[in-house]
Formats: C-alpha cells, sequence, structure tokens
C-alpha cells in the first residue's frame, strides 16, 4: 500500500500541525486557495504562499446519499469559511457523533480519502470542534 497525495500542493503537516497552503497577494491582500499564479482580485502575479489557518467555521453543507466513486453514501461536503475569509470546499467527517450546525466551529485534519488495490489517497478534511473552550 502506497500512500499517495489526493493532490501536490494543497496541504502541509510540521510538527503534527495540518494547515492547507494557500496564496496571500502582494498588491491587495487577497488570500486565494489552493494556490495561484496570479491574483483573482488584481490579477497581480505578487503572490507568496501562506499556511491556511486550522481552524474555521462551517458555513454550509450537504449531505450525499448518492454513491460516489470512492465514497459510499451518506458522506457530507461542506464550505468552510477561513479566518483569512475564504471559504474552503472539504469532506465533512465526524458529524455521525456530533450534528453538524451553520456557524459551529470546523477544525482541518488529514487523512485517508480512501483505499484502492494498490493506494492509500491522502487528503484534508474537516471536523466539528466539540467540548473544548
Ligand atoms: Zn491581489
Amino acid at each position: 500500500m502506497t500512500k499517495v497525495l489526493f493532490q501536490k500542493g494543497l496541504f502541509e503537516e510540521t510538527q503534527g500541525e495540518p494547515a492547507l497552503i494557500g496564496s496571500k497577494c502582494g498588491s491587495c491582500g487577497q488570500v486565494l486557495f489552493p494556490v495561484k499564479s496570479v491574483c483573482l482580485n488584481c490579477m497581480s502575479a505578487d503572490l507568496e504562499s501562506i499556511r491556511l489557518r486550522r481552524d474555521g467555521i462551517l458555513y454550509t453543507y450537504t449531505t450525499v446519499y448518492m454513491a460516489s466513486e470512492h465514497f459510499p453514501p451518506p458522506y457530507t461536503v461542506g464550505w468552510i469559511e477561513l479566518p483569512e475569509g475564504i471559504r474552503i470546499f472539504s469532506q465533512i467527517r465526524g458529524w455521525q457523533e456530533n450534528p453538524l450546525k451553520i456557524g459551529m466551529d470546523m477544525r482541518l485534519y488529514i487523512e485517508t480519502l480512501w483505499r484502492d488495490e494498490d493506494n492509500e489517497v491522502i487528503g484534508y478534511v474537516f471536523k466539528p470542534v466539540i467540548g473544548e473552550t
């Protein structure tokens, strides 16, 4: 079984702290995800790669009851709003244990998305943050 990344350059994990990698525009300050070569707001090419914040809030979500190629139903996807002011589309896990509510705190995790005969595909998911102050 080989671990492979869902897509290169989307995230990194340093000292156990996962983070999505985005771009910040040096001209207008816009934050983008995933990494871009040109700012979608002002078209500047003055972009630097930054680690995005790990915690955000649940903006909206939906539960899918039809099978997809890799995910048995039901599974949940949604948009997470980060403090940087951008929204990230992600699979959401942990919702069976902790019912989702719009606006609740969510946290990024790096996990196995699915396995096939040869590979374990690693990607990012968000889960509800429960029981922390
Ligand atoms: Zn810009």
